[in-house]
């Protein structure tokens, strides 16, 4: 980077030590470079007004032009706020402000003309404007304008929006020819965007809606860009670095067990996962692979055979699962599979008893065990391999990035590694957050199923949907309930839990109805007990929580209904809808709500309405919760995006991960000449992020 830019920000003028020790620390804006790609993060087109009386019912944000002729405190305690009477010609509308009252009645001046911006909101009864943003008539003029986030610190430092567009400016006015463009002529042209010079004056300075948007795309394909070439670039290197045993036979045991002992045709999806896979266990390289697939997919059978590739080489293979539910579940269908090959599978969890474990870690270090199957239980260091060669772990996200690592501390050589998730990620955020692992889909569902008719019910309704459960009880179907009990320590969602298997009980009487509970605070072998009396039909009806989310198969229960569904996230709901349509009855999943709940909870329901498709419900997911919180926090490092968003922008993430890869084939090493300014920005990026990427 030029001199210019990398002026540390004290030396701009205006700025001074003061500022500039603010901007370091309440924006962390360094260097005039650090200035110049702090973002508008939307512009105001001041040519465009509401007026007052338009605002009721109005779905969107308003830009008001008007003055504030009064201002009151209002309520006590949490109900406390400010309100300022703001009034145009055409009438008189409140703005509300529930924090920062005291900076804000310093901050506003009776009668003078200003804009406002905001979305007006209907509250008791009545329309007024939360939090708005304001803005004075007089320094603003009538433009197109940058508005900056800022923050109370700094605003009262004389840098709110208008103090940050008005630094910005004075170093806008000396780049002219000083900003390295640094993407080669074929793809700024091949993708019709423009300079990087230009892009940064106009996404400072536009003078049209059209100058911000061609400067917004230029700048987010730029961002996006790098960060593919980064993660793809790590991902080179790790593929190098990480040696992994050579798995060069398909072995008998693989070929018995398709020939003659496979319960199914596999479907082409699966056919097409195995056959990454099995290139993947010869390339010398560690494998490290994502298995997406929706629930009921079929990814069990995909992991058997995994493994048994790995045992066909002569080494061992274990599967973790995240429930001992579930290990328990893998275990006796895996273990029926291999009754008729010669292989030792053996079930580890926190309940095996202390003598069976002494026993089983002999057996491992022996060789005599081939398929160890367990829950967290397998991490323990205690647990040794012979010669572990494959580890599968099922449902990853239930587990923690810490938990993959350690499973590779087993051998000398790292164990090669399937993980398979339920919860689908989309494509986007597959692409970047995921960048360094390989990932396989399963798209295609084993054949036969029935799609799941899914409803949402509002409370009032619950006696037709008992009446509903009766009629499928009735012909022979089971069904599940489940509470939330997000947290489990939570007395109030227990009491909840409680009485509603209170209710079912009274509703559906012995000795025509069996009913089975099975919640996170019983021991292990009465949820087995319970669970096992509803898998053999002996109950009808099981009581649960989450806890029966993940991976639990009873083909006969067609019946899955959701008791306060608002409370539970779309993945979930998503995840407990799979516990059914998996035998060849018509399944239903009813969502039981409140009457009121929020837009974004009926856009939930509505979703999981309108379709089955893991994929499409993890995009609304993503648009819903954004990128953060669907990964959790400690991902978020890498989501720092300066203006790019992973999930309104997809498509410009699937562009630049192209033209990343096109680069990076052309280009190998990044050497040739038009490829400088990438080399450059590559290496500092490397350079300031050694450690993250490692995320397998
Ligand atoms: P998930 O991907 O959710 O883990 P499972 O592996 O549990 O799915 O498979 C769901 C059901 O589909 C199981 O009952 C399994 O036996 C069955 N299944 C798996 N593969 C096939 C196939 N190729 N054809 C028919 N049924 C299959
Ligand atoms: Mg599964």
């Amino acid at each position: 980077m030029n001199n210019l830019l990398i002026t540390p920000i004290e030396f701009l003028k205006g700025v001074g030590p003061k500022k500039a020790d603010l901007l370091k620390k309440e924006l962390r804006i360094f260097t005039f470079n650090d200035l110049l790609t702090y973002f508008p993060f939307r512009y105001i087109d001041r040519s465009q007004f509401h007026k007052v009386s338009d605002l009721i019912g109005l779905n969107g944000p308003a830009q008001l032009k008007g003055k504030i002729v009064g201002m009151m405190d209002v309520g006590s305690g949490r109900g406390k706020r400010l309100t300022a009477q703001f009034q145009d010609e055409s009438g008189m509308i409140n703005l509300v402000w529930f924090k920062g009252a005291g900076w804000i009645k310093k901050s506003i001046k009776i009668n003078e003309e200003i804009i406002v911006y905001g979305r007006p909101k209907q509250f008791g009864g009545k329309w007024n404007i939360p939090h708005p943003e304001m803005s004075s008539v007089k320094i603003t003029g009538d433009k197109f304008q940058p508005v900056y986030s800022s923050t109370e610190l700094l605003s009262i430092n004389g840098m709110d929006t208008k103090g940050i567009e008005k630094l910005t400016g004075v170093l806008l006015d000396q780049i002219h020819g000083q900003i390295e463009e640094l993407l080669p002529e074929s793809v700024i042209q091949g993708n019709r965007l423009i300079g990087r010079e230009q892009a940064i004056l106009k996404v400072h300075r536009p003078k049209t809606e059209q100058d911000a948007q061609e400067a917004r795309l230029r700048l987010k394909f730029e961002e996006l860009f790098f960060l593919q070439m980064e993660l793809l670039v790590r991902k080179k290197i790790t593929i190098q670095k990480s040696k992994g045993v050579r798995m060069a036979e398909v072995g008998d045991v693989f070929n018995d067990f398709y020939k003659n002992h496979i319960p199914f045709e596999l479907t082409g999806a699966q056919k097409k996962v195995l056959k990454e896979i099995r290139q993947d266990l010869n390339t010398g390289h560690h494998m490290n692979r994502l298995l997406q697939g929706d629930v009921g997919s079929g990814k069990t059978l995909v992991a058997l055979l995994t493994m048994l590739l790995g045992i066909g080489n002569g080494f061992q293979a274990a599967l973790m699962a995240p429930t001992e539910i579930l290990a328990i579940q893998h275990n006796e269908s895996i273990s029926e599979m291999m009754e008729k090959l010669d292989i030792k599978v053996a079930l580890l969890t926190g309940s095996t008893k202390k003598k069976d474990r002494i026993v089983l870690h002999e057996k491992l270090q022996s060789g005599e065990i081939d398929i160890l199957i367990g829950t967290h239980a397998l991490l323990e260091d205690v647990v040794q391999f012979k010669n572990l060669g494959i580890v599968v772990i099922d449902e990853q996200h239930r587990f923690g990035v810490a938990q993959r690592a350690r499973m590779w501390k087993k051998n000398d050589l790292p164990p090669h590694v399937l993980i398979m998730t339920a919860t689908p990620i989309p494509r986007t955020l597959a692409m970047t957050f995921y960048g360094d692992l390989d990932v396989s889909v399963i798209d295609e569902l084993p054949p036969g199923r029935k799609p799941i008719t899914t409803l949402h019910r509002y409370d009032n309704y619950r006696l037709r949907v008992f009446g509903f459960m009766k009629e499928e009880i009735a012909k022979g179907r089971q069904v599940y309930i489940v509470y939330p009990l997000i947290n489990e320590s939570k007395t109030l969602d227990f009491n909840n839990l409680m009485d509603g298997f209170e209710a079912i009980k009274r509703t559906f009487p012995m000795p025509d109805f069996h009913v089975s509970i099975v919640h996170g605070q019983m021991k292990p072998a009465d949820k087995e007990f319970e669970m096992n009396r509803f898998i053999k039909g002996e109950t009808q009806i099981m009581v649960a929580t989450t806890v029966i989310e993940v991976g639990v198969n009873v083909p006969n229960a067609s019946v899955m209904i959701i008791e306060s569904a608002e409370r539970f996230g779309l993945s979930q709901l998503h995840q407990l809808r799979g516990r059914v349509g998996r035998g060849a009855e018509q399944s239903y999943c009813i969502l039981m709500t409140g009457d009121e709940i929020s837009k974004d909870s009926l856009k939930r329901m509505k979703t999981m309405v309108k379709t089955n498709d893991g994929f499409e419900i993890a995009e609304v997911d993503l648009q819903l919760r954004g990128p953060g919180d669907l990964l959790g926090t400690q991902q978020s490092g890498i989501l720092d995006l300066k203006i790019a968003n992973l999930s309104t922008d997809s498509q410009i993430v699937g562009l630049a991960r192209e033209v990343a890869k096109s680069i990076l084939i052309k280009d190998p090493a990044i050497e040739m000449k038009e490829h400088k300014g990438i080399r450059s920005k590559l290496t500092q990026m490397l350079k300031s992020r050694p450690n993250w990427g490692r995320i397998a």
